[in-house]
């Protein structure tokens, strides 16, 4: 088990006997609660039940379509039923759907229970576990309710990635080139040799991007400021996401959304931000390699740009973004105008 910091709780684990069990879940017997979706109640639950056999098990559909508060009442309930008091551990089992709203509900029962995070998808090992950000999609909004809160820990075991779909792996991978983009021209660089299909040893790169995110994020704990540079491709791909998500019966995927986000913003970066062409020019050579060109319908783009405007990263009506100087070297608060985001989307139709 390899501690990547030296203050937080965040470890790379190879072989799950190595992490200190009883450390993390001192009560055993009726008050350790695993919250898992039925593929990681599938794939990832056998390794892990065995070291804590006898908790109870607390299963909801898998999705981001079911990340609200009606799942919430339903592990609130199982708590309650179960007798959960303050003393109880609850273990995210899951992608960052299971690990945002399980630390939700965490958070919030009887006033906060402690929680840990066993990321299983790449993207929640390389960024949701990481920063403490929780919460739900609330009225079509992507993670509006919500709170900040550290797990107790967070212990990575890219084993887990084996049974992880392909799509789901380009999801996270979309994550770790932005990690590259936004701090770090060296690992973006390295990153170029990497094919995520083929890759098998992810942990190098997970704990590279694990301790880029935390690096961000202890300058900045509650995003006054530094944090925001981890929103790059957000802005944009928040608001695809999220009109993806009501209009396609085979919605993007966070990280998919996300990478046409971070190809518009690509976009923004050199008119609004001083991005080099040849910088924006290698990052959109790479982002269309790895993510094929989606149809974004015409009469979409008036509902993405609306989209923009209540996203909750914005103070009053002017949309701010986070744009790169250059590879490795991101700002934020810039403001841009709607007209160039609508731009930004017309230019991705349009490659
Ligand atoms: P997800 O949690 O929906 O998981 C993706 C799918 O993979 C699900 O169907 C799940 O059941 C399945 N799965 C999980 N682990 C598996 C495994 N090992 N083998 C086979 N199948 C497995 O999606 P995600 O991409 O992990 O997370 C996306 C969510 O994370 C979004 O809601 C997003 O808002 C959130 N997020 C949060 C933060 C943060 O800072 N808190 C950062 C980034 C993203
Ligand atoms: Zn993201």
């Amino acid at each position: 088990m390899q501690a990547l910091f030296p203050d937080a709780d965040v470890f790379i684990v190879d072989d799950l006997t190595s992490v200190t069990w009883s450390a993390y879940f001192p009560d055993q017997g009726r008050n350790t609660f695993i919250l898992v979706d039925e593929n990681t109640r599938k794939y990832c639950l056998p390794a892990v039940q065995r070291f804590l056999p006898e908790s109870t098990i607390i299963e909801i559909p898998s999705g981001e379509g079911n990340k609200h508060i009606a799942t919430c009442q339903i592990i609130w309930k199982a708590l309650l039923d179960a007798a959960a008091d303050r003393k109880a551990t609850l273990l995210n089992l899951g992608g960052g759907v299971i690990g945002d709203m399980g630390g939700f509900v965490a958070s919030t029962y009887k006033r906060g229970i402690d929680f840990v995070q066993m990321p299983t998808t790449l993207l929640s090992q390389v960024d949701a576990s990481v920063g403490g950000k929780l919460g739900v999609d609330f009225d079509g909004l992507k993670n509006v309710i919500g709170v900040f809160r550290q797990p107790k820990a967070v212990f990575i075991h890219s084993n887990f990635l084996d049974t992880l779909p392909a799509n789901q792996l380009m999801s996270g991978f979309a994550e770790i080139l932005k990690h590259g983009l936004i701090a770090d021209a060296a690992y973006w660089n390295s990153l170029q040799s990497v094919n995520p299909l083929e890759h098998n040893d992810w942990a190098d790169i997970i704990a590279r991007s694990v301790a880029i995110k935390q690096d961000v994020v202890t300058a900045d704990p509650l995003e006054k400021g530094r944090r925001k540079i981890l929103n790059f491709g957000h802005t944009l791909g928040h608001a695809i996401e999220t009109w993806s998500l009501t209009a396609e019966d085979q919605p993007l995927l966070h990280g998919e959304a996300i990478a046409i986000g971070m190809i518009g913003e690509t976009y923004l970066s050199q008119r609004h931000a001083g991005l080099p062409s040849e910088d924006a020019s290698a990052i959109m050579a790479t982002l269309q390699q790895w993510y094929p060109k989606r149809h974004i319908p015409s009469d979409a783009v008036d509902t993405i740009i609306s989209l923009l405007a209540n996203d909750k990263k914005n103070e009053g009506k002017v949309v701010m973004y986070s744009l790169l100087r250059s590879i490795g070297d991101c700002t934020f608060d810039i403001a841009v105008p709607e007209s160039a985001a609508r731009e930004a989307i017309e230019f991705y139709q349009s490659l």
